[in-house]
C-alpha cells in the first residue's frame, strides 16, 4: 500500500498535470476541511495508465478503506479485460470464442453488451473487432513499413461487431468467423472508471472523483463547491489551455485521441485508433471530449467521435441523452473547435 503524504501528492500532481485535469480545488485545497469532511487524493498504475482518486470523507482511514476497494476493483476488471495478459478473460475469449462458446463474467458481459449496442449506434465506427487491424499498425509501427492494402483487406475481413455472437441468457460469447479478436481498449477504462465510484459509493462515500487518464467519473461535488471541475486535455502541447472547463456534479468526462497518442511509421503520424470500415488509422489530429452520464459511455463515444469526424460525431450525441462532444482540432495558431449545441451548458 502507498499511501504516503508525498507519494500521493507526488502521484496525484503528476496525474492532474499529464492530463490536465483539476479537480475541486485539489491541489491547493489538500488541507482544506469543510463540513467536517476532508479531501484525500491517491494514485496508482493500473490498466496501463495513471489512475487518481479524489474522496472527500470525515477521516483519512475512511478514505484510505474505501481507496483501496475501489484501486481493487479496478485491478480485477484490469486482470478480466487487459490483451497483455495471457491469463486474462479476454485472452481466453480471443484464443477460443471461434472454437467454442466461452462463458465470461458479469463484467465482460456488461462490457461487450454496451460495446455491441454501441457498435449499432456509431454505424460500426466503435467495433471492439478492430484487434486485428490494432495488431497489423502496431507491427508496422515495429517495422517502421505502413501496411500493404492486401495485408489491410486481410485484417479487414475478420473485422465485424456483427460476428461477435452474445448470448445474455446463457452468459456466452462466440465469435462467428475464423480470425476474429476483440480489444476492449476503447471502453474498459471508462468501465473501471465508473465501478471504482460505485465501489467507493457503496461505502457511504458521497462526494468522489475517479480519473484514469481522462476518462473521469464524479459524484456528489466538493463540499462548498457548485460543482466538479475538470480542465479538458489539450490536443497538443503547444496549443495552450483551452478555455472550456466541464462542471460537473455527477456524471463523466473523456477525451480521446490525444495529438501525443500516435504512432511514427516512415515519417507519418498514426493514430492509435482505427476507423474499422476502412481499415485505417483516423488522421485528423484532434482530441475529443465526450460527457455523459457514465464513464463507459464518454469512453466509448469519445473513440466512436474521433473514428465519425466533428460532423457526423455531433449528430450522433444529438441522438444521445445527456451526452454532448466536444472537438480539439490541433491547428498551428491553436485548436479549432466544434462543439455540440448543449456542451456550452457544462461549460464556466
Ligand atoms: P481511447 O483511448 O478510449 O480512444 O481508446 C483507444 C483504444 O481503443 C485503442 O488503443 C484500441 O485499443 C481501441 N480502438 C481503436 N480504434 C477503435 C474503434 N474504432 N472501435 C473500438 N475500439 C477501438
Ligand atoms: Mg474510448
Amino acid at each position: 500500500m502507498t499511501w504516503s503524504r508525498a507519494q500521493l501528492l507526488r502521484g496525484f500532481l503528476a496525474a492532474a498535470l499529464a492530463a490536465g485535469v483539476v479537480s475541486g480545488g485539489c491541489i491547493k485545497g489538500r488541507a482544506l476541511a469543510s463540513g467536517g469532511l476532508k479531501q484525500f487524493d491517491s494514485a496508482r498504475e493500473l490498466m496501463g495508465t495513471l489512475v487518481t482518486i479524489t474522496i472527500w470523507a470525515p477521516a483519512q482511514e475512511i478514505a484510505r478503506e474505501a481507496g483501496e476497494a475501489a484501486f481493487a476493483r479496478i485491478a480485477e476488471i484490469e486482470s478480466l479485460m487487459s490483451r497483455y495478459r495471457a491469463g486474462s478473460e479476454l485472452s481466453k475469449i480471443n484464443r477460443r470464442a471461434y472454437e467454442e462458446s466461452v462463458p465470461i463474467s458479469d463484467d465482460t458481459l456488461a462490457v461487450l453488451g454496451l460495446a455491441l449496442e454501441h457498435g449499432r449506434l456509431s454505424d460500426g465506427a466503435f467495433d471492439v473487432s478492430m484487434a486485428p487491424l490494432g495488431k497489423l499498425w502496431k507491427s508496422a509501427a515495429g517495422s517502421g513499413r505502413a501496411p500493404g492494402a492486401s495485408a489491410i483487406e486481410k485484417a479487414r475481413a475478420c473485422v465485424g461487431y456483427v460476428n461477435i455472437a452474445l448470448d445474455e441468457k446463457k452468459r456466452t460469447v462466440r465469435f462467428l468467423k475464423p480470425g476474429m479478436e476483440i480489444d476492449l481498449g476503447g471502453i474498459a477504462k471508462g468501465y473501471a472508471v465508473d465501478q471504482a465510484l460505485a465501489e467507493l459509493r457503496r461505502r457511504g462515500i458521497t462526494a468522489a472523483l475517479v480519473n484514469a487518464g481522462g476518462d473521469i467519473a464524479t459524484m456528489g461535488r466538493p463540499p462548498e463547491a457548485k460543482t466538479w471541475r475538470v480542465g479538458i486535455q489539450k490536443p497538443n502541447r503547444r496549443s495552450g489551455r483551452l478555455p472550456e472547463v466541464v462542471l460537473l456534479t455527477t456524471g463523466a468526462v473523456a477525451t480521446s485521441g490525444d495529438y501525443e497518442r500516435f504512432v511514427e511509421i516512415g515519417g507519418e503520424r498514426y493514430s492509435h485508433i482505427i476507423d474499422p470500415r476502412t481499415g485505417m488509422p483516423v488522421k485528423s489530429m484532434s482530441s475529443v471530449t465526450v460527457i455523459a452520464p457514465d464513464a463507459a459511455t464518454a469512453d466509448i463515444l469519445a473513440t466512436a467521435c474521433s473514428v465519425l469526424g466533428p460532423k457526423r460525431g455531433v449528430e450522433l450525441t444529438a441522438q444521445l441523452a445527456n451526452v454532448e462532444v466536444m472537438y480539439a482540432i490541433a491547428a498551428e495558431d491553436g485548436p479549432a473547435v466544434v462543439k455540440s449545441q448543449g456542451f456550452d451548458k457544462y461549460v464556466e
